[in-house]
């Protein structure tokens, strides 16, 4: 299992290794990027509210047309600096290979029982890159076996409940059940997807992917679209499978 942890292996990128290594949030993406695209704002709003966020992804999106993983893992560090996470994990597993398996369930589980978030955010199945939907399988799945009291991960065995599992979007647009509202974290958000450049800038050289034709725009476009729901400027959107519960009046008191 390839773990790095920024500041470690990305000099000059110190991003506060923590102590206590115990998250508030815990976002998995099959490749990095996977998660800016979907919560970028929402990360950046959190960290700026003093939460620890981790950033896990599951491979070193080693099959990327454009680029390298030693490009992408160094935009990957820029990125998680602009969103003030805490961590950033890479699992090192094979891009396109996100089967599911017990031996990718184990180290999933292990990572959450590591830094026991209270909650997950997985991409939402439904996008038209297979990967992104194995790892909200294999992340469903870890996140229950990493409750079981008699489940067992290497060196780690202290079982650990995660409150509620949520789903971001990558591709595409689905009706959210929840909105968060970014209108002052856009620019962080567009600032971590523009450390991409190896992903989203058109260059001579560009393998012509969907990534590199206005796809930053897209997403900005959504997310105006998803503010303009809930009269705000912009809004990130997610997908729960169990309703939400107020923790205020119906006046928001
Ligand atoms: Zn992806």
């Amino acid at each position: 299992m390839k773990v790095y942890w920024i500041g470690e292996t990305l000099p000059g990128k110190m991003v506060n290794v923590m102590e206590n290594k115990s998250l508030h949030i815990l976002a998995f993406g099959a490749h990095a990027d996977d998660v800016e695209i979907g919560m970028g704002g929402t990360i950046a709003k959190l960290t700026s509210g003093g939460k620890h966020v981790g950033i896990c992804d599951l491979t070193d999106a080693d099959l990327s047309s454009n680029g390298n993983v030693h490009l992408r893992k160094e935009e990957a560090g820029n990125a998680a600096e602009i969103l003030g996470v805490t961590l950033r994990v890479s699992l090192g597993f094979p891009d396109r290979g996100l089967f599911l398996k017990e031996a990718y369930i184990n180290k999933i589980a292990k990572i959450i029982r590591t830094h026991k978030p209270q909650i997950v955010f997985v991409p939402y199945a439904k996008d038209r890159h297979p990967d992104h939907g194995n790892c909200s399988r294999l992340v469903e799945e870890a996140v229950f076996s990493a409750g079981i009291k008699k489940y067992a991960t290497e060196g780690c065995n202290e079982p650990h409940k995660v409150e509620r599992v949520y789903y971001y979007m990558i591709n595409g647009f689905h009706q959210p059940d929840f909105l968060v509202d970014i209108s002052a974290f856009i620019d962080k958000k567009l600032s971590a997807l523009g450390a991409y450049k190896s992903q989203f800038e058109k260059t001579a050289e560009s393998y012509h992917t969907p990534l590199v034709n206005g796809y930053i725009e897209t997403v900005e476009a959504r997310e105006r679209m998803f503010g303009k729901l809930v009269n705000v400027t912009y809004a990130e959107g997610f997908k729960s499978k169990v309703p939400l519960l107020l923790k205020y009046d119906l006046l928001g008191e």
